[in-house]
């Protein structure tokens, strides 16, 4: 089944021009994006630097609406839904990017960090919140002794595990991953694409990698599909667009 339908999906954003005080110029950052991601499948996104993915990215994980085109969740329009059914939809489509420093409050225990979604959604508390977590750590490959630690020290790949954690207590559906693995070292990025084959495995999560590293993403996924300049010029197996001469 599919879980994403994109369809004509388009952006334009408006720039001050540099030159001239009350010129501004269009950006088309993405200009009509059609593809589907069927369920527990990988995609890749790729193409080189401003061709759009991160634009996309955000579009898809409803953070600004598209100015054109329609994104469907499982047959529905995200555009048609409000209130509690667009948050429900928001959960199931966690963005993990690339950033581990930045994302991570220093002066929050680990725990916390990761509970905090479960928190705003209402989702658990007491008890059953830090059984959550803890589950959902182990699951991550993240010690529950960490539970109270402050992320001090953690290494790159540690807090990314953090980041992941935070995601999947939503039991999200789709996993967008916005050059998620491009600061990390190859064995780290090793490891996390074995954690992420089996989080697929175990909960039929779906991915989107989106990222300019050829080869992890050749590794990763079996469908690609290569943006330039705010389009997909093709999309095939894993196979047909590597090989291609
Ligand atoms: P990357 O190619 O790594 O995504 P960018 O420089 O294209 O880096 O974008 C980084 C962030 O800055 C993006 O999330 C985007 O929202 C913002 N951004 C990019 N270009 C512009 C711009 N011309 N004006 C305002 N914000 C921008
Ligand atoms: P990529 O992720 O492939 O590097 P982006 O989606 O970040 O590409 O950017 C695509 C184009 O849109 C770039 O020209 C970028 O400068 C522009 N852009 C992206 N975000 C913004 C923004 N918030 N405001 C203005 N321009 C933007």
């Amino acid at each position: 089944p599919v879980v994403l339908s994109v369809r004509d999906v388009a952006k334009t954003y408006e720039v001050k021009d540099r030159a001239s005080l009350f010129k501004k110029n269009r950006v088309q950052a993405v200009r009509g994006v059609s593809f589907e991601v069927r369920r527990g499948e990988s995609l890749g996104l790729i193409g080189e630097s401003g061709c759009g993915k991160s634009t996309l990215s955000r579009l898809l994980s409803s953070l600004e609406p598209p100015d054109r085109g329609a994104i469907e969740v499982n047959g529905v329009d995200v555009a048609t839904l409000h209130g509690d059914a667009l948050l429900s939809m928001r959960r199931r489509f966690q963005l993990l990017l690339q950033d581990p420093y930045n994302s991570i409050p220093s002066h929050v225990s680990i725990g916390t960090t990761i509970a905090e979604p479960l928190r705003i959604h209402r989702l658990a508390s007491g008890n059953g919140l830090r059984e959550r977590v803890c589950a959902v750590m182990q699951e991550v490959g993240l010690s529950p002794d960490l539970y109270d630690a402050l992320p001090v020290g953690l290494s790159a790949g540690q807090r990314q595990r953090v980041n992941i954690a935070r995601a999947m207590v939503l039991e999200p559906s789709v996993l967008i991953l916005d050059e998620t693995l491009s600061a990390l070292d190859q064995v780290e990025q090793a490891k996390l694409l074995d954690l992420f084959d089996n989080l697929q495995r175990k909960h039929g999560i779906t991915y989107l990698y989106i990222s300019h590293d050829l080869a992890m993403v050749r590794r990763a996924c079996a469908r690609i599909a290569v943006m330039y300049l705010g389009k997909i010029v093709e999309i095939g197996d894993n196979e047909t667009i590597f090989d291609e001469p």
